[in-house]
């Protein structure tokens, strides 16, 4: 098995690369993969070198900072409630002349979920009937449809917007606004986020998937002053959204979507809810990912 990620618009195509190896236990795939990218990878690789280890390889292009990295591990272990003994080892090698951007394109396979088909500017897509195609730029944002709790809110999209409002709290790459936008042409449909970077490629785009005038996308959160809408998603994380509760169903006329909430948490989710006099209609899973419809 191997699986490749990039970022494209930080690649450069230097002659090396430094690849930086960490074995591990599955379990904590997904972390180390955040981990690396956050210690400022390039992309990564992921190799099953034997039963209950993998390889996962970070591609540098100048010698990763270890103790950057033994941090960024740290701290995503802790975010994913992992032992440190799940990272086993870790080694840097140099790598010369490899074409890590075209490996990366060819490795990249479009997302379907339902009627949405999430596909990177690049991919030929077969014309369907009722599908309906959002085109993202992976590695810019967070939200390139293939992490589980994008396809969860994606799925819950499509089956609870009726039409009207929606707000999409923390939006990354807008996908769900997007995909809003795309099913209702005439929904209202605002997003917000923390990070004034993924704002700028939300409205990028927004305008590339030709819904651009069609969504209000702002910096920032939800607050008092926020808007209400019919459908509220708010794909972020258990830590996060705890806090937020309140506002988020203050602002929610219909349905709200809760996601980046592990299968771990639900309990503890379920009872915030209830202290606001609030039940679970539906739980989406994915994984070790849910989503809960409220
Ligand atoms: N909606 C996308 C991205 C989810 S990632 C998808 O489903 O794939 C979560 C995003 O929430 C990140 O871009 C992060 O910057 C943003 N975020 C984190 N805390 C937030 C908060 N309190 N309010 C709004 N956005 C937040």
């Amino acid at each position: 098995m191997t699986d490749t990620k990039a970022q494209p618009d930080r690649m450069a195509q230097p002659e090396h690369w430094f690849a930086l190896d960490v074995d591990l236990d599955p379990v904590a795939e997904e972390a180390v993969d955040y981990a690396l990218m956050e210690a400022g990878a390039l992309g990564t690789e992921t190799n099953e070198t034997a039963e209950r280890n993998l390889r996962i390889s970070g591609y540098f292009s100048m010698t990763p900072e270890r103790e950057l990295v033994r941090a960024q591990l740290h701290e995503a272990l802790r975010i994913y409630g992992l032992p440190s003994s799940s990272v086993r080892e870790m080694s840097v090698r140099e790598v010369k002349n490899r074409d890590w951007l075209a490996e990366w394109k060819e490795s990249w396979q479009p997302v379907r979920v339902g009627r949405f088909v999430i596909a990177p500017p690049w991919a030929k897509i077969d014309d369907l009937p009722d599908q309906l195609i959002i085109r993202i730029e992976p590695g810019m944002a967070f939200g390139t449809g293939t992490h589980e709790t994008t396809k969860l809110c994606l799925a819950a999209i499509e089956q609870y917007f009726a039409g009207g409002s929606f707000l999409d709290v923390g939006t990354g790459t807008g996908v769900l606004a997007i995909a809003a936008a795309k099913l209702f042409p005439t929904a209202r449909v605002e997003a917000c986020d923390t990070d004034i970077e993924a704002i700028e490629i939300a409205r990028e785009n927004g305008v590339a998937n030709e819904v651009g005038n069609r969504i209000t996308f702002r910096v920032g959160s939800v607050d008092d002053t926020t808007a209400s809408a019919d459908l509220v998603c708010a794909n972020l994380t258990a830590d996060v959204i705890v806090p937020l509760l309140p506002i988020l169903l203050g602002t929610t006329c219909g349905r709200l979507i809760l996601s980046g909430i592990l299968e771990s948490q639900v309990e503890i989710l379920e009872t915030h809810l209830a202290q606001h006099g609030v039940s679970v209609l539906q739980i989406k899973r994915d994984g070790e990912w849910v989503a809960l419809i409220v």
